[in-house]
């Protein structure tokens, strides 16, 4: 994620940098407040297993309402989290909540949250996880945790070290937005990830007929089939995308069009009412 909160530019007189930088530090301290006045929800997206279309996981969503400034994007407040290391308190509270609700739900149903490289290297992150499952009674294996490719950049041997805490728990690991970090393989040798999720921009790309994101899909596809992971596409929105993406061989799907993220209620009650049609 671009870090471009213009820290340590001491000698500019651009304006509209200084009023950038005013801007985040109210947004900081909103930030601040956030956990404690309430302001954080967390969205659930159903993710479908692609052949019988049943939702087989939900992935959580952080969302902030903000008291004072509305509704904030998480492309804007996830990055400054990240800089802030708010990241750590919420990120403890996102993965309580999100075991909580996933105790609501069917059995076979897992539910995925996304950590940071911020949350992933601090030392104490799988007692954190374990925290959360027993304050919870949630069973590791309904638990996934969704990491990008850019904690290996920075430090790979304590993610590498973390993430094998990880599964020995029980818990899954998928590598979100695979393929727009600077993919490397090494990382995919050297970890057990459950699921390589194909970024949203191969899918856009496939669906408009590019022959390179066509074929990115199906190496990855092939990859992990001999990895023994399974594949999740993003952002798909389209039932002629769908169809595409299973010709693929894709094991999962996400996205519009089988779902957008939705409120815990809702989730609960998706999950329910498709269970009864199937
Ligand atoms: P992500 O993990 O890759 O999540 C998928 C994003 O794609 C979500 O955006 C989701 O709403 C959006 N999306 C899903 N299906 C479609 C589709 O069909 N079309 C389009 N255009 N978009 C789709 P969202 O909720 O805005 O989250 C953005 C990013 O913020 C997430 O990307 C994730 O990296 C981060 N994030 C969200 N919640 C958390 C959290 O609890 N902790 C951390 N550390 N990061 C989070
Ligand atoms: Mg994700
Ligand atoms: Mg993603
Ligand atoms: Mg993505």
């Amino acid at each position: 994620r671009a870090k471009d909160d213009g820290r340590g530019m001491h000698c500019t007189y651009e304006p509209s940098l200084h009023a950038h930088a005013e801007e985040r530090r109210t947004l900081e301290l909103a930030l601040r407040k956030a956990i404690a006045n309430d302001e954080l929800q967390l969205n659930f997206q159903p993710v479908v297993d692609a052949k019988t279309e049943g939702v087989a996981s939900f992935e959580a969503l952080l969302r902030w309402n903000s008291a004072e400034h509305g509704f904030v994007s998480p492309a804007k407040f996830i990055p400054l989290a990240e800089d802030t290391r708010l990241i750590i308190p919420i990120g403890e509270w996102v993965m309580i909540e999100a075991c909580r609700q996933a105790m609501r739900w069917p059995a076979e149903i897992r539910v995925a949250v996304n950590v940071s490289g911020e949350q992933l290297l601090e030392p104490d992150f799988a007692a954190t996880v374990v925290k959360a499952l027993t304050a919870t009674g949630l069973p590791a294996h309904r638990l996934e945790i969704e990491v990008t490719e850019s904690v290996f950049l920075r430090d790979p041997k304590t993610a590498n070290a973390t993430l094998e805490e990880i599964v020995a728990l029980g818990c899954s690991v998928a590598l979100d937005d695979f393929g727009t970090g600077y993919s490397s393989l090494g990382y995919l040798r050297n970890n057990r990830f459950s699921t390589i999720k194909v970024d949203r921009s191969f899918v856009q790309g496939a669906a408009q007929e590019s022959p390179e994101s066509i074929a990115i899909i199906r190496a990855v596809v092939a990859m992990a089939q001999s990895l023994e992971m399974s594949t999740t596409a993003e952002g798909v929105e389209t039932a002629e995308e769908a169809d595409l993406i299973r010709s693929f061989g894709c094991t999962k799907i996400q996205g519009y069009y089988f779902g957008r993220p939705m409120g815990a209620e809702e989730a609960k009650s998706l999950v329910f009412r498709t269970r009864r049609a199937a």
